[in-house]
């Protein structure tokens, strides 16, 4: 993945101008769309993510429904002008990936006990990629689903941490991504302090991912004061 050749940190900066504890700038919406239950919109340096939520509604089809609880369904898309190459449209091995780790990083959160037979449905669609898009879907996500009032025992919030010139560095976009050594994003339920996704790209020594994840974790919590205020921005009079 390491690609030789680019300095990405110069007199203590990254190319973006940001020191190593730096997010990107982001901005939150909630309530974007008229016909989901809930939807939220994010910028997120040169990511811009829309995520819409559906439900609790009946499950299609219906063998896939469980008697006892709801279930979380997650679509990750990207738009094919998302990326400087067009995309394909339609699912790749990574969307099914990062669909699957979304929903698991979402679910702990959701009382899926209370809508037994029922389907929480989220479908993420990036609409410009320059990494860390998961993270940012993550954190969409988790927006839209407070915004359609699903019962949840907490919020997620999202964020990575990567090595780049052989320093450990908070949320890589596209360059750093691209010619960075390592990526390590992480999903936070912040209250039950419960870590509900955690992947590893790249190699970190023991002490570098221990650096990385306390970084991680840390932009998790910033990210989270947002989306609190972002929540509450709607509720304002
Ligand atoms: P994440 O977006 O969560 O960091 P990856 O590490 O898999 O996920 O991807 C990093 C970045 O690589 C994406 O955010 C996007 O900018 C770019 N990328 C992903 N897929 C493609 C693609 N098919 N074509 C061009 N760029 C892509």
């Amino acid at each position: 993945m390491k690609k030789e050749g680019v300095k990405l940190i110069e007199n203590g900066k990254r190319l973006d101008g940001r020191g190593l504890d730096e997010l990107r700038p982001i901005k939150m919406e909630i309530g974007v769309l008229k016909r989901a239950d809930g939807s939220a919109y994010v910028e997120w340096g040169e990511n811009k993510i829309m995520a819409a939520c559906y439900g609790p509604r009946e499950v299609h089809p219906r063998h896939v429904e469980e008697p006892d609880r709801a279930i979380v369904r997650v679509r990750y898309n990207m738009a094919p002008f998302s990326v400087p190459d067009r995309k394909r449209p339609g699912p790749d091995r990574r969307s099914v990936e990062i669909s699957k780790v979304t929903k698991e990083a979402l679910e702990p959160v959701v009382l899926t006990h209370l809508f037994p037979r029922t389907v929480v449905d989220i479908f993420i669609e990036v609409l410009q990629a320059n990494a860390g898009t998961r993270c940012a879907g993550i954190t969409a996500a988790a927006l839209a689903m407070a915004d359609a009032g699903i019962p949840m025992r907490d919020l997620v919030a999202s964020c990575a941490a990567g090595k780049i010139d052989g320093k450990v560095a908070l949320d890589l976009m596209g360059l750093e991504d691209n010619y960075g050594e390592a990526d390590l994003p992480v999903a936070l339920a912040p209250n039950k302090k419960q870590v509900t996704l955690l992947q590893m790209d790249g190699n970190f020594t023991r002490a570098e991912f221990e650096e990385a994840f306390e970084k991680a974790l840390g932009g998790c919590l910033k990210v989270y004061e947002m989306q609190k205020k972002t929540i509450r921005k709607k509720y304002e009079v």
